[in-house]
């Protein structure tokens, strides 16, 4: 048999992405029931880590859904309709915000950001002064760009803006490209709800959201009335017991693979995200491609392919050399490409960049050997092994 069975295509997409070894083990161990005191104890483990990994110490919810699944809940249960919600849209995963408050009643006022630009905190504090918005809703990567919003930033000045007109500000924030990957301090950062989920940074099968509140999102949780049954965040906090049946294997597959983070460490695991996106960055930036976004998060970096055609470069790099890197999406598709680093080893990461300079070079792009050198001794000193 395979060894190694889980890497036998390698995802290089910022989600779903190959699975960590410890998320392998978690998800194959027996099925327990959720009324057992194990599925209890492992779910009061799983969010005790979880607060641990977003720096919080609120409630974490855990839903059984994808990312998005997170994000409505938190549209549907913190934000009341007929309320503002500023929204900096520069890309299919910021717009997500407005489409949502569209269907629950909220007023979406959206600040159009340039592709691949973040939005910044003047132009946040501008919008502020001249709308009376209850929520700021942010997207900490815009993964469809690679564009990271400098959080800490935009909610100082939202903060300050909040004592000066003597109003409260929610801030919600999708996290979900970042956590466990980009640095983020909820707490410290004063951020009110954080999102992610499982198959991005948690390196664990699909089916998760995990939704993490503070004190204050507690608070507008048990003031407003619930306009979602299933999506009820208050239904998953409070306690250890579930409402409904949980996906018991995913949630322990990702238990397994947040411990293995805890253990490494999540300042080395920001660290080395770091070091290995901007190495690959360097690499295609060496064959003359353009950044996409102006700083790009660790998660994903996106080139535009201009002369070579990137949906025959992704087919190539799957059909010769086993690598799946991930298209633009809408209006970007077939106009950039995007390559992840989530839970690559050296050697896939080595893998990569030989397959590149490879396929790069018959499209009469050429990554000089002294580049690829340079790109292997950087991704082959990283410690980290998923
Ligand atoms: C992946 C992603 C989503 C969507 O998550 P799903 O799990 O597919 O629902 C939302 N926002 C960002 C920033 C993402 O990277």
């Amino acid at each position: 048999m395979d060894s190694k069975p889980h890497r036998s295509l390698n995802l290089f997409t910022p989600g779903p992405v190959n699975l960590s070894r410890a998320a392998l083990e978690g998800l194959g161990a027996p099925t327990i029931h959720h009324r057992m005191e194990e599925f209890e104890a492992l779910y009061g483990s799983f969010r005790e880590d979880l607060r641990v990994a977003f720096r919080c110490s609120g409630e974490v919810a855990v839903l059984t859904t994808s990312g998005t699944g997170g994000m409505e809940a938190a549209v549907a249960c913190l934000l009341r309709s007929g309320e503002k919600a500023l929204i900096p849209v520069s890309g299919k995963f910021s717009e997500r915000w407005a489409n949502l408050c569209g269907i629950y009643g909220v007023r979406p006022v959206v600040v159009e950001i340039g592709a691949g630009l973040s939005p910044g905190p003047e132009e946040i504090e501008t919008n502020l002064k001249t709308h009376d918005v209850s929520s700021v809703l942010l997207t900490h990567c815009e993964t469809s760009t690679a564009a990271l919003t400098d959080l800490k930033a935009i909610a100082e000045v939202v903060r300050e803006a909040s004592k000066r007109q003597g109003r409260e500000i929610t801030i919600i924030v999708d996290c979900i490209s970042t956590f466990c990957v980009d640095e983020l301090m909820m707490e410290a950062w004063d951020l009110d709800c954080c999102i992610s989920c499982s198959q991005k940074g948690l390196l664990s099968p699909p089916g998760l959201a995990v939704v993490a509140l503070n004190q204050k999102a507690m608070d507008l949780l048990k003031r407003n009335s619930p306009k979602a049954y299933y999506l009820n965040l208050a239904n998953y906090v409070g306690g250890n017991y579930y409402p409904f049946t949980p996906a018991v294997n995913v949630i322990k597959a990702a238990y397994s693979s947040l411990h293995q983070i805890l253990s490494v460490g999540l300042d080395n695991v920001w660290r080395h995200y770091k070091e290995v996106s901007g190495a690959i960055s360097d690499l295609l930036i060496s064959a003359g491609f353009r950044p996409v976004a102006k700083v790009h998060g660790n998660a994903v970096v996106a080139f535009w392919s201009a002369s070579v055609d990137p949906i025959k470069l992704g087919t190539m790099l799957r059909q010769r050399h086993g690598i799946v890197i991930a298209q633009g999406q809408a209006d970007l598709r077939g106009r950039i490409f995007r390559i992840s680093p989530l839970g690559k080893n050296a050697g896939d990461l080595e893998a990569l960049g030989i397959a590149l300079a490879e396929i790069l070079g018959a499209f009469g792009r050429e990554i000089k050997a002294n580049s690829l050198e340079h790109y292997k001794k950087v991704v082959g000193r990283e410690k980290v092994r998923w």
